[in-house]
């Protein structure tokens, strides 16, 4: 996650900007759009940057971070040797990271001198955990996805009933609790291996064909 803290809504006095602002900082009665286009660039970016997907902004003032954008591109800024101009666009507020983030107090690792940070987050962008491939923010599924992916795999066994009689067959080791003994059916052609180790242990596995 990149980080930048902005100092309060000044009067920008660089004719030769490439922005074109009248002012920057953070303007507390401004709209994000706003906010947005007076503080995009152009900053001190290293090549870190380039590998962030998300940039959030902290008011100095507050110590609170304030505004949440998506980074399409970090582009040089005309005129500007060494500086950087964010391409993006403001997250809505139902964002994943807009909401971990936003309103809350600034990173620890922010409080300092320089105000370009960085930080390692759990929040945002990684595959959902059914191989969908579709991006998500926080957890481990879109949502409902874990139900389907779930089925999915009961139905490779056959009805919910055939599952649960295979899944505790499987489960009968050791450490399991003891279970009342009983016919299991599974109605699917698969094959069933059955292995005893050294020390006793019997292992059932079936593996639908
Ligand atoms: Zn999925």
């Amino acid at each position: 996650m990149l980080h930048i803290t902005l100092t309060g809504k000044q009067v920008a006095n660089d004719p030769t900007d490439p922005l074109d602002r009248t002012f920057y900082g953070w303007g507390e009665h401004d709209s994000i759009m706003q906010n947005w286009r007076n503080n995009r660039g152009y900053w001190v970016l290293g090549a870190r940057a380039q590998r962030e997907s998300y940039v959030l902004f902290s008011y100095a003032g507050t110590h609170e971070v304030v505004m949440a954008a998506k980074i399409d591109d970090i582009v040089d800024a005309p005129g500007k040797p060494g500086r950087k101009i964010i391409e993006g666009e403001p997250l809505a507020e139902d964002h994943a990271v807009h909401q971990a983030y936003v309103g809350k107090p600034t990173p620890d690792s922010a409080r300092v001198r320089n105000p370009v940070t960085y930080f390692e987050t759990t929040i945002g962008g990684w595959p959902c955990g059914c191989g969908c491939g579709a991006e998500i923010f926080a957890g481990e599924f879109v949502r409902g996805h874990e139900q389907t992916a779930l089925h999915q795999r009961v139905a490779q066994i056959g009805s919910i009933q055939d599952f649960i009689r295979w899944f505790d067959a499987r489960m009968g080791g050791a450490d399991a609790p003891p279970r009342a003994p009983g016919p299991v059916t599974v109605n699917r052609d698969g094959r069933l291996d059955l292995t005893i180790a050294p020390d006793g242990a019997v292992n059932l596995t079936f593996t639908p064909a």
